[in-house]
């Protein structure tokens, strides 16, 4: 569990690269450059952590892109305190930035597998989820509802009407809606009934999967 200088280095060049990428936020910046990335992938690909790609996790899932992580967050347009829901914790890695943020973050994953290891490891660096949930991002945390925002961390094939209804007036959804190839998707609620949507290029995620526990 060692974050080193050269670890530190390694970021700051990450961060170079994302924000020659099209990231300016510095907020999300210099939460890229603090998260210990290394620290969320297995020993095996510890060389690899701080390329911005994507790298394999747990239960056939992967850690995201940093830059995709970046691009997300960047949309999320995440102010302190603000009350966020993810879909699909992963590694952690995205909950981790957006605890960074000084959101109270709500994470759900639906492989038990990855929600325990998870579980256990936010806590030992330091990081602090209001609640980490096993179950079926499909359906959202309607207890928990409603949220400054939703980022859904896996490909949807489409749009889960749960996610929509537990956003606040004003409230942001960022989702990547699609099948083989997603199209990153930002919905607004504007009102009770009125949702604004933008689209922002494609990426690649994992497929965001029915419930099967
Ligand atoms: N945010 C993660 C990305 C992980 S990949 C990170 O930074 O590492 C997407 C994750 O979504 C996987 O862990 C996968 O198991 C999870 N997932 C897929 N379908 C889901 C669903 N219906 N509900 C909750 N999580 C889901």
């Amino acid at each position: 569990m060692k974050d080193t200088f050269k670890h530190k280095g390694l970021r700051q060049k990450l961060v170079a690269v994302v924000k020659e990428k099209g990231i300016v936020d510095e907020k999300v910046l210099n939460a890229i450059g603090t998260v210990p990335r290394h620290l969320f992938m297995d020993s095996g690909f510890l060389d690899y952590a701080y390329k911005d790609m994507a790298f394999p996790i747990a239960a056939d899932q992967t850690i995201s892109q940093p830059y995709t992580v970046a691009f997300q967050t960047e949309l999320l347009q995440v102010k302190k305190d603000d009350k966020i829901l993810e879909i699909g914790t992963g590694s952690g890695y995205q909950t981790a930035v957006l605890l960074e943020l000084g959101a109270r973050v709500y994470s759900i994953e639906r492989q038990q597998e990855l929600f325990k290891k998870t579980s256990m490891f936010l806590p030992k660096i330091g990081y602090r989820a209001k609640k980490l949930i096993f179950g079926d991002g499909y359906k959202g945390l309607e207890e928990e509802a409603p949220f400054d925002s939703i980022i859904v961390t896996a490909g949807a094939p489409f749009v889960p009407k749960a996610l929509l209804g537990q956003l606040k007036i004003g409230g942001r959804l960022v989702i990547p809606v699609g099948d083989a190839v997603q199209t990153m998707t930002l919905i607004t609620r504007k009102g009770e009934k009125e949702f604004e949507q933008e689209e922002f290029g494609e990426f690649r995620f994992v497929p965001l999967l029915e419930d099967r526990n």
